[in-house]
């Protein structure tokens, strides 16, 4: 299926603005749109400039804190399209733990939509989450994919996911009452290269991938696995993610409706383990620490809807792009081991 994107959609010189450019979702969609050809973008980050995790040559490049309502003005000046990606977040031992800094994301948000709409932005994206949905239906190992209409009625991830539901609230009023052209996709686990892998909010492939490289450089052959173990959960590949936030953002039948965007291939943390322990060619002795925070039991996607609208489904085989992401978190280990900075992964 041909779906309208950024490319077949907009002037080359249009004004795309992005924000949580220095972080790693928001950093890969500013260098796709950047290989597309648009001259112009905007990426802003409340991070400075040296810390943000990809620097794209020729994009207008801002440190703003955008919970500042000032700054989501001067963001969003003269913009044609606004993705918003900034959010205070992390991996569950973040958001179990800073439940207020997840709420405040809030603020973002409110301030980009409304000075997206005093702009005249022709288009708004939204990041929302899986933590949006009711977590009463997650907590079997073996629990039903995720549809879109299990977000209600509400009882979201206690502080992250009801800051998403309220956002994706505003996103659909905008539409409603204001004629904003609005879209929302929630995110399941995102995981490649240039994400987090070290420091506190990384998420299981990361922190994992890890784990392994530094039992073998260490020579202490085992590994602290958060849970049981038998916690599910599916991951989408980055360059499955940056596709879908184009086709969602541009498809009109999609305006102000929440949409799955993640991965239907189902894994089991322990089975996470032993792909990477195949990938790293180690055998690892396992510890399961079981007060560590887990998330919810099970969670997966279930991809009817984008396959009914898009005809499509975010499709990187997980070894595929773990063996990927390994590769990059093993280089940026040796990187820091050699006394070089490397944003994703400070300690
Ligand atoms: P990330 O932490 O790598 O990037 C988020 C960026 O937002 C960071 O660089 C951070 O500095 C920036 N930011 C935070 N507060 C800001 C502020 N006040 N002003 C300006 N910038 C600010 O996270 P990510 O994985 O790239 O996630 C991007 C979006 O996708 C977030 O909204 C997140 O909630 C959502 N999401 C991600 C996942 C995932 O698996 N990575 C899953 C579900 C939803």
């Amino acid at each position: 299926m041909n779906n309208p994107t950024a490319a077949t959609t907009l002037h080359k010189d249009d004004l795309i603005v992005i924000a949580g450019a220095g972080g790693f979702i928001a950093g890969a969609l500013t260098r796709h749109f950047h290989e597309q050809g648009f001259t112009r973008i905007r990426a802003i980050d409340k991070k400075p400039l040296p810390q943000w995790y990809q620097r794209v040559p020729g994009v207008e490049s801002l440190s703003m804190d955008l919970s500042d309502r000032d700054n989501c003005v001067r963001a969003c000046e003269g913009a044609v399209e606004v993705y918003n990606l900034a959010a205070d977040m992390g991996g569950m031992g973040f958001i179990e733990r800073f439940r207020i800094e997840c709420l405040r994301s809030i603020l973002i948000n409110t301030h980009m939509i409304e000075a997206a709409y005093q702009a005249g932005a022709q288009r708004y994206f939204f990041s929302s989450s899986a933590c949006a949905y009711n977590v009463e239906l997650q907590k079997d190992p073996d629990a039903r994919a995720l549809k879109e209409s299990d977000a209600y009625p509400a009882m979201a991830e206690r502080g992250y996911g009801w800051e998403k539901l309220m956002s994706e609230m505003f996103c659909q009023e905008y539409w409603a009452e204001r004629r904003m052209k609005t879209a929302i996709a929630r995110f399941h686990n995102v995981y490649g290269p240039h994400g987090t892998w070290d420091g506190g909010r990384e998420k299981a492939p990361a922190a994992l991938s890890r784990k392994v490289i530094e039992a073998q450089d260490s020579g202490n052959l085992e590994i602290t696995i958060w849970g049981d173990g038998h916690q599910t959960r599916s991951f989408m590949y980055i360059d499955d993610c940056v596709q879908g936030i184009d086709m969602i953002m541009h498809c009109d039948e999609l305006i102000a409706t929440p949409i799955n965007l993640g991965s239907s291939e189902l894994i089991s943390i322990n089975a996470l383990v032993s792909l990477l322990e195949d990938i790293a060619g180690v055998k690892l002795e396992r510890h399961y620490d079981l007060d560590a925070p887990k998330g919810v039991a099970g969670r997966n996607s279930d991809n009817t809807f984008i396959q009914q609208v898009l005809g499509w489904e975010p499709n990187t085989p997980f070894r595929t792009g773990l063996e990927k992401t390994y590769a990059w978190i093993k280089d940026q280990y040796e990187t820091r081991k050699a006394g070089l900075p490397t944003p994703a992964g400070v300690h």
